[in-house]
């Protein structure tokens, strides 16, 4: 029983997915959930649940062993997922941004070889463009691959890999120097494939450890470092030089609806569990739900979490007919992320001081909605997008 959030128009196919998806995250997730972040460990069994149910695949085509699904649904699922716990989702996240990478920029041999073992689970994908002195400005990239015969050498320092210990490939953006006068015509993405683990994992790249944050724990984040790391001119993602800018910008844009879906579903769960406690708590003689001060944040949270859910979807559906939706995903990202952080800061507060309480679920939710006004691309860069975008479409005549 929910009247928010919901979504006209889906197929039987879709309902399907999503029922069986959120009948995995109130049994299997939530209950665990807290544990599991507060121990900082890698959900596992979680993860082999979600391999089970094809999740991995969703959206990857049906002739490379995927359940060829739309961004919507994933987005869905993902709604789904985060609503149990936001990390659950960052392990699927990267993995569909690379499949999705490989799938529209790919050749043939790279689909081939990659898309049915990914779809499985069997390869999982991690993404790095950020280094430690850059994340906005992309185009500023240092981490160089210079050509030696048929091979390239990689030097350079990554940083804020998720799942950079536990993926097997790197979707890795690197400065190829093609002497275009535009930076972002000189960075070519390679998919480099190495070992999972932490240390020296392949020879000349080190994964040093998990970085320690403030929430978004269980699933890895990490620096990588490559030192004279070797890699074939096969690897380069669709055969060709000077085009990793914009592979990795549509592999960021889909990543952009799946983070205002994470934040959709973080959203849903702090308005969940604020009107359930705002029912149970009495102050003054009644419960704190017939407060109007706190029926009103109650209003604004439901108002903020459905507008929230159907910009996302506006934008994941139009990706999916084809139209391009550049500012809608930047105001769809933009929009839930603040909203998220404002719903979940309201949940706390009628929470009073069992919000702060580490057994309350909302201490967790409010550790992570700030990543989301930061992970695939800040508020301000989004303004930044989407003000570009307006502007070209109301240009003054
Ligand atoms: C937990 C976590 C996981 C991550 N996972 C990944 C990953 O898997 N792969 C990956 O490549 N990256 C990842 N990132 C990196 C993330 O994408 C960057 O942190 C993000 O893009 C911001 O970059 P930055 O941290 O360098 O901030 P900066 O770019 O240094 O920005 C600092 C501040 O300046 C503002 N700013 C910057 N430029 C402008 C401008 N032109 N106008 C106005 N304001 C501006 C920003 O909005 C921000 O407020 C992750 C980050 C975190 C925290």
């Amino acid at each position: 029983m929910a009247r928010l959030a919901q979504t006209a128009g889906l197929t039987d196919i879709q309902q399907e997915i999503l029922s069986t998806v959120k009948t995995f995250v109130d049994k299997e997730i939530i209950p665990n959930a807290q544990e599991l972040e507060h121990s900082d460990t890698y959900p596992q069994e979680i993860v082999d649940g979600m391999k089970e149910m094809g999740l991995f695949g969703l959206t990857i085509a049906e002739e490379y062993g995927g359940l060829g699904e739309s961004l919507l649904t994933y987005a869905l699922v993902v709604e789904q997922i985060a609503r149990g716990w936001m990390s659950v989702s960052g392990v699927i996240n990267t993995h569909f941004i690379v499949a999705h990478m490989i799938s529209h920029h790919g050749t043939e041999e790279q689909k081939k070889y990659y898309l049915p073992k990914m779809a499985t689970g069997e390869i999982r994908g991690a993404f790095s463009m950020s280094e430690p002195d850059l994340g906005s400005d992309v185009a500023a990239i240092k981490t160089r691959a210079k050509q030696d015969g048929d091979e390239f050498v990689i030097d350079g320092a990554k940083m804020w890999l998720t799942n950079g210990g536990t993926s097997n490939l790197i979707a890795l953006l690197v400065k190829t120097d093609e002497g275009a006068d535009r930076p972002h015509q000189n960075l070519t993405c390679f998919l480099v494939e190495k070992p999972e683990g932490y240390g020296e994992v392949t020879k000349g790249l080190t994964i040093p450890g998990k970085l320690d944050k403030m929430g978004y724990k269980g699933v890895d984040t990490t620096e990588a470092v490559f030192d004279g790391f070797r890699i074939g001119a096969d690897a380069i993602l669709g055969g060709k030089r000077g085009g990793g800018f914009a592979q990795m910008m549509d592999g960021v844009e889909v990543g952009r609806v799946n983070v205002s879906a994470r934040a959709c579903g973080i959203s849903i769960r702090a308005f969940e569990l604020a009107v359930d406690y705002a029912q149970q708590r009495s102050t003054f003689g009644k419960p704190i739900a017939e407060h109007q001060a706190i029926a009103f944040k109650l209003a604004e949270m439901g108002t903020k979490v459905e507008a929230a859910h159907l910009m996302m979807v506006n934008a994941a559906r139009l990706k999916d007919s084809g139209e391009r939706f550049d500012v809608e995903a930047g105001m769809a990202k933009l929009l839930a992320s603040e909203y998220c952080a404002e719903v979940t800061q309201e949940s706390f507060r009628i929470h009073g001081g069992y919000g702060f309480s580490k057994e309350y679920e909302i201490e967790r939710l409010m550790r992570e909605a700030p990543f989301l006004l930061i992970g695939e691309g800040t508020s301000e860069i989004q303004k930044t997008i989407i003000s570009r975008g307006l502007l070209r479409e109301y240009r003054a005549r």
